[in-house]
């Protein structure tokens, strides 16, 4: 009597390498532009450089065009214009 085929294993791993790309449109892992910070996530944002109000100015903001990558407590502490 023959034995039975070998039940053939599919890697899984595929499929999960798979989900894990679809996640990268969103946010990347990198090095952040403002603080130094490496291996963390990262999002694409203009710098923006805010001179506060004065007794003989007003308040002005400058957003520049250069793109940079900052990571979250950068996002959280500094002011700055995020890109889709
Ligand atoms: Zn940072």
């Amino acid at each position: 009597m023959a034995a039975g085929g070998t039940a053939s294993v599919r890697p899984r791993l595929q499929k999960l390498q798979a989900c894990v790309g679809s996640v990268g449109a969103v946010s990347e892992t990198g090095t952040c532009d403002s603080c130094g910070d490496v291996q963390v996530e990262v999002a694409r944002v203009h710098r923006a450089y805010v001179t506060p109000e004065a007794w003989d100015t007003e308040e002005k903001v400058e957003v520049l065009d250069e793109v940079e990558h900052w990571c979250f407590p950068c996002r959280t502490s500094y002011p700055h214009e995020a890109l889709e």
